[in-house]
């Protein structure tokens, strides 16, 4: 599919598998969730661009290089928190934004109440991170807030995608590439994704 990238690997695989049994406890999900995190950011950011620097090794001077832009991170509140603390192993200088989004059960669609955008979003390299893409409803709310702002430089990562979010997305922002662990087959009728991993914020929190 074009603009999404299917992060292909065995690592990704496993943690995924994990993460859809449903007798993972919160503790494992909230660490796969954070090692699957930093394999999907690091296959994301794979076209940063760098600056050539001069270092000092102990023993002699050498050429080096430093990342050109800053890198920041905006999760989706709540789920996307569980993909924060991956994220930041990753890129330890990060920022890292929020963005307070809850979908109302009836209509399914996003309802804003909390954003937190480092003022540096502007200049930087932004990831927008939530682990299921399901109605698209939240990330296009995140990518409409955020684009104005930061304009060409925006990357959708998240773990599990239904088609139908991806089209979404793609409908409103096909400059914007999407990464993720899998493209799963639908939505249901209550909005999940099937089959999925059941509600990730209650994975991650242990709430259900
Ligand atoms: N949000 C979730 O956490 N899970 C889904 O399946 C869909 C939306």
């Amino acid at each position: 599919m074009s603009g999404v990238t299917v992060v292909d690997h065995p690592l990704v695989a496993r943690h995924l598998s994990v993460l859809r049994d449903r007798a993972t406890p919160s503790s494992d999900f909230r660490r796969r969730l954070s090692d699957i995190s930093m394999l999907l950011l690091f296959e994301a950011l794979r076209d940063l661009r760098v600056r050539e620097d001069q270092l000092e090794t102990p023993l002699e001077t050498t050429g080096g290089m430093r990342l050109a832009d800053e890198i920041v991170v905006i999760a989706i509140l709540r789920a996307g928190l569980g993909m924060t603390d991956g994220a930041l192993r990753l890129i330890p200088e990060a920022r890292v934004g929020h963005l307070g989004l809850y979908r109302d059960e009836e209509s399914l669609q996003p309802v804003g109440y909390y954003e937190s955008i480092p003022r540096h979003a502007a200049d930087a390299e932004v990831v927008v991170v939530d682990p299921m893409l399901a109605t698209g409803g939240s990330a296009l709310s995140a990518l409409d807030r955020l684009k104005p702002d930061v304009g060409g430089r925006l990357r959708l990562v998240c773990l599990v995608a239904a088609p139908e979010g991806i089209a979404v997305v793609q409908d409103a922002h096909p400059d914007v590439p999407i990464f993720c662990a899998a493209i799963d087959r639908r939505l249901d009728e209550r909005g999940y994704i099937r089959p999925g991993l059941g509600d990730a914020g209650d994975r991650i929190f242990g709430t259900e």
